[in-house]
């Protein structure tokens, strides 16, 4: 099956916003071991948006759309997939009492130009959307297939995600995501050496805002046999890397410096100078936070002894303090029975913030999970 990307927006083509869209479904497709040969970006334009799908149908037989499905008169994507088909659209009566029942509930009257959000041409299908009122469109014909979904991204990926299933084509696709800190991407690479080449399972680096992430993952006839190729993966990887891996999946760091804490009946204070409160932030969006965070000084410029000064007043049982510095800095969590310290080297502000958040997150997870 090839497949192709298509993205409507004249914001794209204008560079107000970048393609976060064609960039997650590319990842997803390729998980899916789905082959993506092209990608197309086309403005709010009806003809140009016609061109692009009558190419991508001239050559791919999946085409995923995002963008263009809201109600206002720039949102041509269900207009210009209409006129490249040669169907005619229709208000579809299921669909249009789920919208104006959208809108009743939130005490308000439809707006008459949302009503093309309850088209339908024959050859589609309408794909719910929870998380607003545009809801996509999954259209077969002629051994094609089109995929149309809104431009949000919240809303996007969860249609994307309840939509999947149907294309995996047979097979149980299984993945595991491992989450490294304390080393960068090439140096992974390097460790994992011919590991990244193996196409079952196939692995993956990305660099994230949390370390770097490798991700394994692989298709069988069952979700078993896929599991057992992963996790086999999986041990051949922590076998070379396994001292930076500091979890799998959905956790964060801030979980698992939670669980650490809460473990230990100690809690967290932080003072942060290189960091700019950006650890703070992180701890924060973790569930619980309060239990075991009792808060942050952020203060500009300050030395490790003025942000112990200040950090301490927070009370806790565990500081970590981030000094300011101009090309070095010496991260310090001040535990219990120890004091594990870490020092940074940066080129940039930005570069320094950066590391010392992430510095600063891993001192705290290797203080809290021996
Ligand atoms: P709406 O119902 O909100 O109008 P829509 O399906 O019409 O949704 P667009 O109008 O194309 O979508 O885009 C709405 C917003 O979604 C954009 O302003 C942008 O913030 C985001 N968006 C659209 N396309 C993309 C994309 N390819 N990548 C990332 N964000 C996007
Ligand atoms: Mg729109």
């Amino acid at each position: 099956m090839k497949a192709e990307l298509l993205s409507v927006g004249t914001e794209l083509l204008l560079g107000q916003i970048v393609d976060t869209n064609a960039n997650y479904l590319a990842g997803r497709l390729a998980l899916l071991g789905i082959d993506c040969l092209h990608m197309q970006t086309v403005g709010d334009n009806l003809a140009r948006a016609k061109q692009a799908f009558e190419r991508a149908l001239s050559r791919s037989d999946l085409i995923v759309a995002t963008g263009g499905l809201g109600p206002t008169e720039d949102d041509l994507t269900r207009e210009a997939i209409a006129a490249a088909l040669g169907e005619t659209p229709t208000v579809d009566p299921a669909l249009e009492s789920e919208l104006v029942a959208w809108f009743s509930g939130r005490g308000l009257v439809m707006p008459d130009r949302n009503r093309k959000q309850a088209w339908l041409i024959p050859s589609a299908r309408a794909l719910p959307n929870p998380n607003g009122t545009a809801p996509g469109w999954d259209i077969q014909k002629d051994g094609k297939r089109i995929i149309a979904m809104p431009g949000v991204p919240r809303e996007m990926t969860p249609m994307w995600e309840s939509i999947e299933a149907s294309l995996q084509g047979g097979g149980a696709l299984r993945w595991r995501t491992l989450k490294l800190l304390g080393i960068g991407e090439s140096a992974v690479e390097e460790k994992l050496a011919e590991l990244v080449r193996s196409t079952s399972p196939t692995v993956a680096t990305y660099a994230k805002n949390d370390g770097v992430h490798v991700r394994v993952a692989d298709k069988a006839a069952t979700p078993q046999e896929a599991d057992a190729r992963v996790a086999q993966m999986e041990r051949a990887i922590r076998a070379r890397l396994g001292e930076y891996v500091w979890g799998t999946d959905d956790e964060t760091l801030a979980g698992i410096i939670g669980r650490g804490l809460e473990k230990r009946s100690w809690r967290l204070a932080v003072a942060e100078s290189l960091s700019g409160g950006d650890i703070a932030r992180m701890l924060m969006d973790a569930p619980g936070a309060a239990r075991w965070f009792v808060g942050a000084v952020v203060l500009p410029s300050a030395d490790a002894d003025a942000l112990e000064r200040e950090g301490r007043r927070l009370g806790g049982d565990v500081l970590l303090v981030t000094p300011h510095g101009k090309d070095t800095s010496e991260l310090r969590a001040t535990a219990p029975g120890r004091t594990p310290r870490l020092e940074i080297r940066f080129r940039s502000p930005a570069d320094g913030r950066r590391r010392a958040l992430l510095g600063g997150l891993d001192l705290l997870r290797r203080a809290l999970t021996d």
